[in-house]
């Protein structure tokens, strides 16, 4: 089994501060930029080969790394890493929450999702290249800029490069156990507009229709389809409507989370949305988008992937069903991709909740399987790659599952 040396905690803990330092929101491609940037010059300097492919659309530029090693990418596929630079986090989040250690976890915008993660697959990648440890297979790194808004300019990459690997390990957060994720709920967004007939809600009361009524209405047709012990859930958030009290609704809208656990059911509640219809013949109702995800289902594959990374982990790793939709979820559903699905428009500010917490995370200390303070032990290259999805050490509750995917 080869060897890596991957330093100390501490180390890789001062070097992930500087990745949190950099505020990098989505929508700022410049400011994503400047983080890929520094991973590019340090991947570069290690030796990988580097793909650096430029962004479009408001978004940051992708980068691909590989293992220089042109003889052990002869014949066989590679292992490929994915981790996403972008956050929710606006500008300025560091001013009100900014970085710090508190004990045995670290706390930051983005730490936790998922800066923390991809940072241990860039260390982990370097430390593997500039050691010359022999993998038994390539490895591929893909760090993205888009993935907090749907992966709309890195979805492609991720399924090409998904389809020509042997597997995939999304470095997203994992649970509080530190258990891998080995099943993800597919994601479909939808967005309802409603169109009511507008009046004075004085003098010409009766001549109104209110969008806002029929909103309502539907919300509450919507909230009906839930099936919790299918593993179905619809939110709707957020709504808008009207324009003043003594005006009734011309207009109103709301958008739609849906989470499913399989294939069919994304089938059957992509369509039952999109075919509703409005309560008050005097409105109309429109809904646009689908399913953005599939569910990534447990099977014989990512199962024995998870048994694999489980043998090698020197620590008990658990493995869990999320709600959360991934990356992960792109690479396997490449074959099945419909390009002519409607799909919701990109939003181009994703909402983040003011209150939303900043999520606590200790990659290096539980990655690397000992206590912050302590030198780390030699690592095997495969034991460097959680499986399937997550840190190992990551904590708290998964920031994706209330970002806007
Ligand atoms: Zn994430």
């Amino acid at each position: 089994m080869p060897q890596t040396q991957v330093g100390t905690s501490e180390d890789m803990l001062a070097e992930l501060a500087g990745w949190v330092r950099q505020e990098t929101p989505t929508t700022d491609a410049a400011a994503v930029n400047v983080l890929m940037n520094q991973a590019e010059a340090g991947l570069a300097q290690a030796g990988a080969a580097i793909t650096r492919i430029p962004g479009r659309d408001g978004y940051g530029d992708n980068l691909l790394a590989r293992t220089p090693d042109p003889s052990a990418a002869r014949n066989v596929k590679p292992v490929l890493m994915i981790g996403h630079l972008d956050t929710v986090w606006s500008h300025g989040t560091l001013g009100a929450m900014p970085y710090r250690v508190d004990g045995d976890r670290a706390h930051g915008p983005g730490i936790y999702d998922m800066k923390a993660g991809s940072f241990i697959a860039f260390h982990a990648f370097r430390s593997i290249i500039t050691q010359g440890v022999r993998t038994g297979r390539p490895i591929t790194l893909l760090l993205t800029p888009d993935e907090e808004v749907g992966s709309p300019t890195s979805r492609t990459l991720i399924e090409q490069e998904g389809t020509a690997s042997e597997c995939v390990l999304i470095m997203e957060p994992a649970a509080t156990d530190g258990s891998c994720v080995t099943a993800r709920k597919g994601v479909g967004r939808f967005a309802l507009h409603v169109t009511g007939v507008g009046a004075h809600a004085g003098s010409r009361f009766t001549d109104g229709a209110s969008a806002i009524v029929e909103l309502a209405r539907q919300i509450e047709r919507i909230h009906a389809m839930v099936d919790l012990a299918a593993g179905i859930t619809l939110n709707v958030a957020p709504v808008w409507g009207g324009s003043r009290p003594n005006v009734i609704a011309a207009d109103a809208g709301c958008e739609i989370d849906l989470r499913v656990p399989t294939i069919e059911a994304g089938t059957q509640l992509e369509a039952a949305l999109l075919a509703l219809q409005p309560f008050d013949p005097r409105c109309t109702v429109r809904v646009e988008g689908g399913m953005n995800r599939p569910p990534m289902q447990e099977g014989p594959a990512n199962l024995a992937l998870y048994e694999r990374a489980r043998s090698l982990a020197g620590f008990q790793l658990g493995k869990q069903h999320r709600g959360g939709g991934s990356d992960g979820i792109l690479h396997r559903s490449a074959r099945r991709a419909d390009p002519g699905r409607p799909r919701l428009p990109r939003r181009r500010s994703p909402r983040q909740p003011r209150t939303h917490p900043v999520a606590p995370a200790r990659p290096p200390r539980r990655v690397a399987g000992r206590p912050l303070g302590d030198p780390v032990n030699p690592w095997t290259a495969t034991t460097t790659l959680p499986a399937c999805c997550s840190a190992p050490g990551a904590t708290s509750r998964n920031a994706c599952t209330a970002s806007p995917r």
